[in-house]
C-alpha cells in the first residue's frame, strides 16, 4: 500500500483558513507562517524556527506570549464558572468585579462598564448608545458621527465607516452620515511656517467649520484615538485636544476615547486620554485588557453618559443590545489578572523605563536618507519611509517598500508591521533593552539591505 502523502500546516492553512486583512498574492507566493506557541516576546512556527514580535500580536500580548499568572487565572476560572452572560440582569461575579476594576482605573468620578468582545464591537455599541440617547432625547436627528482621516475604530459596518482608510471603498462604505475631520498630524500636514500649536489652532478651526456647516444638532459624537494607530502611529500635534475640547462641549458633542491600543500602559500611562488631556465622555478599550489571552472589548461610560443611558433605558424598557459572550467570566478572570500583572508586575514601569531607548533607536533608523519621520511614544513607533526627506514624498507605492522590508525581516525571523509607508513597532510591555537592541539591529540591517536593492 502506499503511503498517505502527509499535507503541511503550510498547505493545511492554505485549503482551509481564509485570513483577514491578508495579501493573498504574498501568502501564495510565499505560504503562512503558522505558529505553535510563544515564549516572552517570541513566537515559534511548525519547524521550530523562532520569531521576535515586535508587534505583540495587534498590540494585545503586552505580558509575553506565556505568562503563567494569566494562563492560572484563566485555567481557575474555567474550572470556578467558566461561562456566563449578562442579559436580563444575571451576570457573574467576576464580571462584576471586573467592572468595578475598570471604572476604579478610569478617569472617571464614577460610571459603568458594558462589555463586548472586540474594539470594534465595543465602538460600534457606542454608536448605538448615542443614537438611542439622542432619539430618546427628543433629538432624533442627531446621527452623525465624526472621526479623522487615518483613523480606525474597527471593521463592524458602523465602526468601518468611521475608519479612515481607503480600504473602506471594497465595500461601498463609509456610510452616509458619517464624518471625517483632519488627522493631527503636522509632520505631514503643516504648513511651511506653521507652528504645531499653529497647526492644532488650524484643525480646531476646521472641525468647529464642519459642526457649523453639518449642523451641530445632527451630531451624535466624536470619535478619536488618543494616538492613532494603524493610521501609522500618530501623536497628536501639541495642543491638539486642548483646542478641540472646547468646541466639542460648547456644541454638546461627545467625545469617545478609543483607547483599543492606547489603554492600559502603551503611552507609558494607563490611558492615552489622560496623557494627552482629552477629557472623554467614555473610554473604548480592548486588546490589553486580557494581554491578548481572551476576545474582550469594554466601553466605560463616564458618569454623566452612563446616567444619562440608564434613564433613557428605563424609559425604553431596556438598552436593546447585548452581545452573548460580552463580559464572559473567562474574559473578566483573564483581565483582572492582567491589570494586575500590568500594575504590579512593573509592566508599566517598565514601559516607561525601556521607551527612551526605543525612541533613540528609533529616531537612528529615522537618520537613513529614506526615512521621513522616525515617531511614536510609550512602546509604540513608526518609521516612514519617503523618496525625498525634504518634499516628504512617497516612493512609487509599485515598490511596495515597507511590504519589501517586513518580508525580508521576517526570514531574518523578525515580526514586524508594515503600514502604508511606513513600518511600525508595539513590543510586549515586558521587553528589555537587549531585546530593543535585538529588532533594532534586525530592522536596520533589513533596510539597508532593502534600500540597496531599491538603489
Ligand atoms: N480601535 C482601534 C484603535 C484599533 O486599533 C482596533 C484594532 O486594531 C479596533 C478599534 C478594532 O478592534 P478589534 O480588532 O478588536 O475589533
Amino acid at each position: 500500500m502506499r503511503h498517505k502523502i502527509e499535507k503541511t500546516w503550510e498547505q493545511r492553512d492554505m485549503e482551509s483558513v481564509f485570513h483577514p486583512f491578508t495579501d493573498f498574492g504574498t501568502l501564495n507566493s510565499k505560504g503562512p507562517v503558522v505558529l505553535t506557541h510563544g515564549d516572552g516576546i517570541r513566537v515559534f512556527d511548525v519547524h521550530g524556527k523562532s520569531y521576535i514580535d515586535a508587534n505583540s500580536g495587534l498590540w494585545n500580548n503586552v505580558a509575553g506570549f506565556n505568562h503563567q499568572g494569566i494562563i492560572d487565572a484563566l485555567c481557575q476560572q474555567a474550572r470556578k464558572f467558566p461561562g456566563y452572560h449578562s442579559f436580563f440582569g444575571r451576570v457573574a461575579d467576576t464580571t462584576v468585579a471586573l467592572a468595578e476594576k475598570l471604572v476604579e482605573l478610569s478617569p472617571f468620578s464614577d460610571g459603568k462598564v458594558y462589555f463586548t468582545n472586540s474594539g470594534s464591537e465595543a465602538n460600534d455599541s457606542v454608536v448605538k448608545m448615542l443614537w438611542m440617547l439622542h432619539r430618546r432625547n427628543g433629538q432624533s436627528q442627531r446621527r452623525k458621527i465624526i472621526t479623522r482621516l487615518n483613523a480606525y475604530h474597527g471593521v463592524t459596518v458602523a465602526t468601518a465607516s468611521m475608519t479612515g482608510k481607503a480600504y473602506n471603498a471594497e465595500f461601498g462604505l463609509p456610510l452616509p452620515g458619517f464624518l471625517q475631520t483632519d488627522c493631527p498630524h503636522y509632520w505631514r500636514f503643516g504648513r511651511d511656517g506653521e507652528s504645531e500649536l499653529e497647526f492644532s489652532q488650524r484643525l480646531a478651526r476646521n472641525l468647529e467649520e464642519l459642526i457649523i456647516k453639518e449642523g451641530a444638532d445632527t451630531i451624535a459624537g466624536m470619535f478619536a484615538e488618543p494616538v492613532q494607530g494603524a493610521g501609522g502611529v500618530i501623536p497628536p500635534s501639541e495642543g491638539y485636544f486642548e483646542e478641540i475640547r472646547p468646541i466639542l462641549r460648547k456644541y454638546k458633542i461627545p467625545l469617545i476615547a478609543d483607547e483599543v491600543i492606547c489603554g492600559f500602559g502603551r503611552t507609558g500611562t494607563m490611558w492615552g486620554s489622560v496623557k494627552y488631556n482629552m477629557e472623554p465622555d467614555a473610554i473604548v478599550a480592548s486588546k490589553c485588557i486580557t494581554a491578548g489571552y481572551f476576545p474582550m472589548g469594554a466601553v466605560i461610560l463616564g458618569k454623566e453618559l452612563s446616567e444619562e443611558l440608564i434613564r433613557v433605558s428605563e424609559e425604553a424598557e431596556e438598552f436593546p443590545h447585548g452581545f452573548t459572550a460580552g463580559g464572559n467570566p473567562l474574559g473578566c478572570a483573564v483581565a483582572l489578572k492582567s491589570i494586575e500583572v500590568i500594575e504590579n508586575e512593573g509592566l508599566m514601569e517598565n514601559v516607561v523605563k525601556v521607551s527612551p531607548h526605543f525612541m533613540q533607536r528609533l529616531r537612528k533608523l529615522g537618520e537613513h536618507k529614506y526615512a521621513g519621520e522616525a515617531r511614536g511614544v510609550g512602546l509604540m513607533g513608526a518609521v516612514e519611509i519617503v523618496a525625498d526627506k525634504k518634499t516628504k514624498q512617497a516612493l512609487p507605492s509599485e515598490l511596495q517598500i515597507s511590504e519589501r522590508i517586513a518580508n525580508k525581516a521576517l526570514e531574518k525571523g523578525l515580526i514586524c508591521r508594515p503600514l502604508g509607508a511606513a513600518i511600525v513597532l508595539g513590543p510586549a510591555f515586558i521587553i528589555t533593552e537587549k531585546e530593543i537592541d535585538e529588532i533594532f539591529d534586525i530592522l536596520e540591517e533589513t533596510m539597508v539591505e532593502v534600500f540597496s536593492d531599491v538603489g
